[in-house]
């Protein structure tokens, strides 16, 4: 087997011992003797070695001196000291400096089996450095990948908006010239009927632009809330109101218990798209069971609650789900971006709220949305 050996000896006689010793072990040498730091360091460097063998103490040098060269230059090769005569005191000294063994020049029985656990030890270290070096690389490429998609997001969505709006506005002309208009009532409610369609398909779009606008924000820290004091029943009754389509189309039977006023401080048009989020993921997810809305008043925070009977959510998945683009469901089977929660739990949090699930597969899930009264003031 062939060995790659740096010593470190100033004896002929005891560099001849060793030579033959590692040659009757089976090992064909490649070999560069030294007793002086300057050629040390310069064969160290040129490399690579699988083995330093060093004497303890030589005129110039000694193997805590070579030991510090080793470490000054980051070399990872396995450093073993044979000495004539060292003592315990040495020998921990030289293990303490770095040193991996070290052997009595009159017994080197155990030598080779040393040598090729060091060889071994050292041989995962490098496997393990590099490892966490291509970690650290595929991490820094990730990082890149995710900046682009974001500052992708960010301007996607601003270019959206433009001609959304104008067509928002368009939409609304169209309906006011439409009721100014003589027409015979067939063909003014057919009219009608054509562009309250339109105008929910923008609404739906605008929404879904605002949700990625706020992913947008979310990313370069940019979420500022617009506070405003109103009570939490509003805000609920308004979500309802937009999503009575995909309720209806859902097929749940909704049951909302709001007993009491729940008035506090927040950011109205962001609390109505966690509301939203919630109420339409239980359609999408709630295999057309009941589903329940629940506000509780507490003395410092409002508790809501969408709660449905539909397909659960595994144990393993219900902290994933509140990730950025992560989905517990086939994308085949449901649409959605897997952004929803995340957004939500954003919005909450900046709230210095929580949001937090209960749920069991094929039972249903439970979705709990605390929200301080003082709201937008979270904990330092
Ligand atoms: P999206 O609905 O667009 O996929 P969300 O962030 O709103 O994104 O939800 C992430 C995932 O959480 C969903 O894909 C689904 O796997 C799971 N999930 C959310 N709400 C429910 C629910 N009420 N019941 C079952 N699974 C749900």
């Amino acid at each position: 087997m062939q060995l790659r050996v740096l010593m470190l000896e100033d004896s002929d006689n005891d560099a001849d011992l060793l030579l033959r010793h590692l040659r009757k072990s089976g090992y064909t040498l490649d070999y560069v003797r030294t007793e002086t730091p300057e050629v040390f360091r310069e064969a160290l460097q040129r490399g690579p070695w699988d083995l330093i063998l060093s004497d303890f103490t030589m005129p110039r040098f000694s193997a805590p001196d070579a030991l510090a060269i080793v470490k000054e230059l980051a070399i990872d090769v396995p450093f073993i000291v044979v000495s004539g005569s060292i003592g315990e005191a040495a020998a921990v000294e030289a293990m303490k400096a770095g040193a991996h063994d070290f052997f009595l020049k009159g017994n080197l029985a155990r030598l080779a089996a040393a040598i090729e656990r060091e060889r071994a030890e050292a041989l995962l270290r490098h496997q393990h450095r590099r490892a966490v070096e291509e970690l650290r690389e595929s991490q820094a490429q990730l990082r890149d990948a995710v900046h682009a998609r974001d500052a992708f997001l960010s301007i996607a969505s601003h270019e959206l908006k433009t001609p959304l709006t104008s067509l928002s506005l368009q939409v609304e002309s169209a309906a006011q010239i439409l009721q100014g208009l003589a027409l015979d009532t067939g063909s003014a409610s057919r009219l009608e009927a054509k562009l309250k369609g339109v105008s929910r398909q923008v609404t739906r779009l605008t929404t879904l632009i605002n949700g990625l606008l706020d992913v947008a924000r979310i990313t370069s820290d940019r979420m500022q809330l617009s506070l405003d004091r109103f009570d939490l029943r509003e805000a609920i009754d308004s979500v309802l109101t937009g999503a009575e389509d995909i309720i209806a189309r859902s097929r749940s039977i909704l049951r909302v218990d709001t007993p009491a006023p729940a008035v506090g401080s927040w950011d109205r048009l962001r609390i109505e798209s966690v509301i939203f989020n919630l109420v339409s993921n239980a359609t999408k997810f709630g295999a057309s069971k009941p589903i329940r809305i629940a506000l509780e008043t507490h003395p410092t925070e409002a508790v809501l609650v969408v709660a449905d009977q539909g397909i659960g959510i595994e144990p393993s998945e219900q902290e994933r789900i509140f990730r950025r683009f992560e989905r517990a469901v086939p994308e085949k089977h449901f649409g959605g971006l897997g952004l929803g929660l995340w957004v939500a739990r954003e919005i909450v949090e900046a709230h210095g709220g929580s949001i937090s699930v209960t749920s069991e597969p094929g039972v249903g899930s439970t979705f709990t949305v605390r929200l301080p009264i003082a709201g937008g003031a979270p904990p330092a």
